[in-house]
């Protein structure tokens, strides 16, 4: 018999899951509902880039994530057929501020890229070089290029995303829906009943989960980025990211959009209003290496709302006590690179498909609940 599955939340988790379910071997036995909102939706505000291996994160679990999450990338782009203003493998420069540190990062990189092969190859670049590769900043560090780094455009990704799950008989329903007591989803139409719902609401999974007596430890955090609009010639095309330590990020993109970000603010609530402050200090970050800047380039500010726990670790897994649940959140600043793989292992899960141990990638969900 057809299972009849629910997802809640339409980011990067809901709609990796939405695809995988509506595409991976044993689709034929799910009809799947995706309910979003959209509102203050992380994964739209985010142009992001996917790069983990030389992060300064010591959590093993979150690195055996991410890393899976980034090797995951080309193959999910290739199975939705998704185009370059979703995603581009452009590789990435990281920086550090002493030489001694740089030269230390470049040493671990040598020794990770022998079994990471996602990390495509390294390169320790002197400034002339990546001024070179980077031809629109002024004041180019020292770094390190990864070429298997890569920039993704939140929005459209996930516009993609579902574009080909709902060719894939996916319906995707634009509105805020509430669990009940009994399981039920109230929706506009009143309640339905679901074999199988996967929850996938970010940073508001606290009220999510509350209506089945859960209380998950699970906060908002909010991110802003802003946009500059350059002159930027074709042969300046493909322009790796540059991550540059302590500041904000630089994300060029195709067409002239160079995206700085982002900021992180804890004491914000859901607020989505883009400040002024905020939009200096990331206009001053990106004055730091493109000196011939004018404050008139800024044509766009986005924000999000990130979701975080205590131990700055994502999750995932069947909701304690109700087996028909599933849920992935808490992805912090770091989701659009974990997203992928939560959404995969959960479609696995419902469509009975190879598992892995997931206790290498996760903490028990249990353990986020009070
Ligand atoms: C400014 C910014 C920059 C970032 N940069 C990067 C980066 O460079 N690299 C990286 O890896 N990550 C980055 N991130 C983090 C990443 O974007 C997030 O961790 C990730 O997108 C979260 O995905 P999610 O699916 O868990 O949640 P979300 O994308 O927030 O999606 C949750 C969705 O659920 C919906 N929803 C909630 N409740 C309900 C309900 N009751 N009914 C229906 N719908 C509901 C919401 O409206 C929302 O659309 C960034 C985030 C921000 C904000």
């Amino acid at each position: 018999m057809v299972k009849q599955i629910a997802i809640i939340g339409g980011g990067i988790i809901g709609a990796t899951t939405a695809f995988y379910l509506s595409d991976l071997q044993g689709n034929e036995n799910v009809q799947v509902t995706l309910f979003d909102d959209d509102t203050g939706q992380a994964t739209k505000a985010a142009s992001g880039i996917i790069s983990p291996w030389l992060s300064k994160r010591r959590n093993k679990r979150w690195y055996a994530l991410a890393k899976r999450g980034a090797e995951l990338y080309p193959e999910l782009v290739k199975a939705a057929q998704l185009s370059d203003r979703a995603y581009q493998q452009s590789g990435t420069i990281v920086t550090r501020k002493s030489h001694d540190d740089l030269l230390a990062l470049y040493h671990e990189a040598e020794i990770k890229i022998q079994h990471t092969s996602a990390m495509g190859n390294v390169e320790l670049l002197d400034a002339d070089e990546v001024q070179r590769r980077m031809p629109l900043l002024t004041n180019a560090p020292e770094g390190i290029f990864v070429s298997g780094g890569a920039r993704i455009d939140g929005a459209n990704f996930v516009t993609e995303l579902l574009t080909r799950a709902e060719q894939n008989n996916v319906q995707v329903s634009h509105q805020r829906v509430s669990l009940t007591a009994d399981g039920s989803l109230e929706t506009h139409d009143g309640p339905r009943k679901f074999d199988r719902v996967i929850i996938a609401t970010g940073a508001w999974m606290h009220e999510t989960l509350q209506p089945l007596g859960l209380n998950i430890k699970v906060r908002p955090q909010k991110g802003q980025l802003i946009d500059i609009t350059i002159n930027m010639p074709n042969r300046w095309k493909d322009m790796p990211v540059m991550m540059p330590e302590s500041m904000s990020d630089i994300i060029p993109f195709n067409g002239g959009k160079l995206v700085i970000g982002a900021t992180h603010e804890n004491d914000e609530g859901f607020d989505l209003t883009p400040k002024a402050a905020a939009r200096k200090q990331l206009f001053k970050n990106a004055q730091a290496f493109i000196d011939n800047l004018s404050e008139s380039q800024i044509t766009d500010m986005r924000v999000g709302t990130r979701a975080y726990t205590d131990d700055f670790a994502p999750f995932f897994g069947v909701v304690p006590m109700l087996p028909n649940f599933l849920i992935g959140g808490g992805l912090g600043s770091s989701g659009l690179t974990t997203g992928p793989i939560i959404g995969y292992f959960l479609a696995q899960a419902i469509l009975g498909g190879p598992l892995d141990d997931w206790s290498q990638y996760t903490k028990p969900v249990s353990r986020y609940i009070v």
